[in-house]
């Protein structure tokens, strides 16, 4: 991409309405723009990082075989009837009504849709477990959007439900998302902790929320600090090592302030183990029995003969909250330095020639890298404009594609000023900058 042919309305400064810093870079370098209070489109930049994460989240649902579905966004108010949760969901669900006065709403999750589409087909316990996911948005009226992307009206999720034929058999579903969902936060180079949590509008008897440390996070966090030791490398997609895993994670005390209790933190985390912080919360998981198959007769032939309710479950990603929650993590803004983790980065590497007014030679240059940066599946972004060094430079900083190259006036040939953001810089050939984010894109 060309700078000159973008889209990618930088600001000069940040804009004085964003709070934190995901907010003010996201408007800074034009990932987003606010259409209404809680509503935006994403703009190139923007989407094309909430695109990478899509893509990383699918493969991970993918990767533990749940199948992939997409419901729509306007749902009918007759399953939440059903339910019971068309009164209960209050002011927070969108409603509207069609031409023929029917009333319908913008949905805020989907255990109900979900449910409906699965009784009208699944009849047997044989065809268990069904996983189904989909990416898809959602529209919560909350009551003070804020914080940009991070808590908005409209936003992307990735929900997916689970269908068991018992209590033990759910279990091992839900480790499988706890598992899943581990595995995707690490590939966006995150941490992120779960937490025992409440269940909330939801329901249900067991849940975690996934949740990554930010002094800007909205949620209050009591954790051991142990925690971010273990890892799920030795995990397999098998009911006993699952069963292990979990346990390993939950040995650990970490609870939201809605499960705080003082006198079990003291009691079971050592002084110097204590941590008090803030986080994100990217992820939550729960486990809700037969609250919504009951109600909507979702019952399935069980091996004697008899029938049971289905044992339900559903598990939510903030794919579109991700984008700030990363640049909470990853952006350092005293300095005004982002660098996006390879795997969603917007751009691989930025290109940044001086160009004098009557000198081609290094744009010309910059160009044949371009070019043979393309050839080899690099995705670059080069400024090719006349500004002035240091605001190229500058610019680059904010977009925050994690290498570039330097191209300066008297450049010799054959070896290039390369560098990593945030390390010092190097002379070395094209070959071997396309061999080193070869490799770190093969790795994430
Ligand atoms: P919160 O406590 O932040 O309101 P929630 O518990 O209501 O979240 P869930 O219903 O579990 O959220 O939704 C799954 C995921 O969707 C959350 O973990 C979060 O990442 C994301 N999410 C929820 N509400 C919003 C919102 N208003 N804006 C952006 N993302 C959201
Ligand atoms: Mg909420």
């Amino acid at each position: 991409m060309y700078i000159s042919k973008s889209f990618i309305p930088i600001l000069k400064n940040n804009p004085s309405e964003a709070k934190i810093k995901s907010h003010q870079l996201m408007l800074r370098v034009g990932m987003i723009k606010q259409s209404s209070a809680g509503i935006y489109s994403w703009l190139p930049l923007g989407f094309k990082v909430m695109k990478k994460i899509e893509r990383i989240v699918r493969e991970e649902q993918n990767n533990i075989g749940v199948q992939e579905i997409l419901m729509p966004t306007i749902q009918s108010s007759e399953i939440w009837k059903e339910s019971g949760r068309y009164e209960d969901y209050g002011e927070e669900m969108l409603r509207i009504k069609d031409r023929q006065d029917r009333e319908m709403l913008y949905g805020p999750t989907n255990e109900e849709l979900v449910t409906d589409i699965f009784r009208s087909s699944i009849k047997s316990y044989k065809s268990l477990p069904q996983l189904l996911y989909h990416i898809q948005w959602k529209f919560r009226d909350e009551i003070r959007p804020r914080f940009g992307i991070m808590r908005c009206r409209e936003f992307y999720m990735k929900d997916a439900y689970s269908f068991d034929v018992s209590d033990e058999e759910a279990n091992f579903s839900y480790n499988k998302f706890f598992l899943s969902y581990l595995k995707t936060f690490k590939r966006l180079n995150l941490t992120a902790i779960p937490m025992a949590a409440d269940t909330g509008p939801i329901g249900g008897s067991l849940s975690h929320e996934f949740i990554i440390l930010a002094d800007t996070g909205e949620s209050k966090i009591f954790t051991d600090k142990r925690v971010f030791e273990l890892s799920t490398d030795d995990a397999k997609l098998e009911k006993n090592s699952l069963l292990n895993m979990r346990k390993k994670y939950e040995q650990y005390y970490s609870v939201t302030d809605e499960k705080f209790k003082k006198d079990e933190f003291e009691k079971n985390v050592s002084e110097k183990n204590r941590l008090i912080t803030k986080g994100i919360e990217v992820g939550h998981i729960f486990y809700f029995g037969d609250k919504y198959s009951k109600p909507m007769g979702a019952s399935v032939d069980l091996p004697g003969g008899k029938k049971d309710f289905v044992k339900m479950g559903s598990y939510g990603i903030g794919v579109s909250r991700l984008v700030g929650a990363i640049i909470e993590a990853k952006y350092d803004e005293k300095n005004e330095v982002m660098k996006w983790p390879i795997s969603v980065a917007p751009y691989d590497i930025a290109i940044i020639p001086m160009i004098n007014k009557n000198d081609n030679t290094a744009l010309d240059q910059a160009n044949k890298i371009y070019l043979e940066l393309e050839k080899n599946n690099i995705d670059a972004i080069i400024d090719d404009t006349d500004e002035n060094f240091s605001s190229k430079i500058k610019k680059m900083n904010l977009i925050g594609a994690p290498y570039q190259i330097i191209i300066g006036k008297k450049s010799d040939g054959h070896l290039l000023e390369f560098k990593e953001v945030g390390k010092d810089s190097q002379k070395i050939k094209l070959q071997n900058i396309i061999k080193i984010i070869t490799e770190q894109k093969v790795k994430n």
